[in-house]
């Protein structure tokens, strides 16, 4: 029974390889990499000779059993061209199918441009949601922007240069006076971290033309008091959580972020309540 490393690798700078990293992949008896020529700089940069073989978007079910085969054998470090794979990258359908199998699943944590990202993004890091690439076509566009509309965590999405100033635009119309962050290149020589409004966002790019990689992290809805769940809505909401086996310390937590309530509100509202009162000791 082998074990599948996700092994996280650069997002552009090759400085960004970890120790366990390096040995995970010089001691698996196989690689599977997103394309095999771009890790292949990687290998050659901290001289591992492991064999390769591809694992990409378009052979990602074909090559399944092979790969699960190898599983079978021994080891397997999976990689992608760049961060952690399974994000925004090839490797969810393979942990899936070697989790069934009863294969262990390890992570060897690193680089993610998202997590990078919001790092660095000065927009709460306290609760986030991370879109991966938004729609493409203006009408689903149009339809994830009302979705995250009312969404009050920072929200965390990757998109391709030439799709920018769409994206960005379409978010000045929606939220013109949200902040906005655009986090472009990170690692790399051209670094750059711009942080301003949605509404400002398409003068920066008109000034900056697209080029790159790029993070877009946009500030969480700020509700109004019309907007935020009442009383009775936040009850029951609470009841539903702990119902579902959810402790009361994250219940009361993830109603407040839902609700546009402050924790403490949640919590007196859950002493004000005598049905709720069995809930209470460990809050
Ligand atoms: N698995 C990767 C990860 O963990 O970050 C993401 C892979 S996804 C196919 C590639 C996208 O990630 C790029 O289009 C860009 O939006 C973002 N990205 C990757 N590297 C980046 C970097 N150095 N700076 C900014 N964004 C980056």
């Amino acid at each position: 029974m082998g074990t599948l490393y996700l092994v996280a690798t650069p997002i552009g700078n090759l400085e960004d390889m970890t120790l366990r990293a390096i040995r995970v992949l010089r001691e698996a008896p196989l690689i599977a990499a997103e394309d095999t020529r771009t890790t292949r700089v990687l290998l050659d940069r901290y001289q591992i000779n492991t064999p390769m073989t591809s694992y990409h978007e378009h052979n990602k079910l074909t090559k399944l059993d092979a790969i699960l085969a190898a599983l079978e054998a021994g080891d397997v470090a999976l990689v992608s061209d760049a961060g952690t794979p399974g994000i925004s990258d090839p490797g969810y359908e393979l942990v899936v199918a070697a989790i069934a199998r009863g294969h262990t699943v390890t992570p060897i944590p690193g680089a993610c441009a998202a997590i990078s990202a919001l790092a660095v993004s000065g927009l709460p890091t306290n609760a986030f949601v991370f879109e991966g690439f938004v729609p493409r076509k203006p009408s689903a566009l149009a339809r994830w922007i009302e979705a995250v509309r009312r969404e009050p965590r920072t929200i965390v999405l990757y998109e391709a240069p030439h799709r920018l100033a769409k994206t960005v635009e379409a978010m000045a119309n929606a939220f013109p006076q949200r902040r906005l962050v655009i986090a472009c290149e990170l690692t790399k020589m051209f670094e750059s971290v711009w942080r301003g409004t949605c509404a400002a966002a398409g003068d920066y790019l008109r000034q900056h033309p697209p080029r790159g990689e790029y993070v877009l992290l946009l500030e969480g809805a700020v509700l109004e008091p019309a907007e935020q769940w009442t009383a009775a809505q936040v009850l029951r909401a609470l009841n539903d959580r702990l119902a579902a086996g959810l402790t009361r310390r994250d219940a009361a937590r993830d109603v407040a972020q839902q609700a546009g309530w402050n924790k403490r509100d949640v919590i007196a509202l859950l002493h004000a309540s005598p049905d709720s009162a069995e809930h209470l000791e460990d809050i």
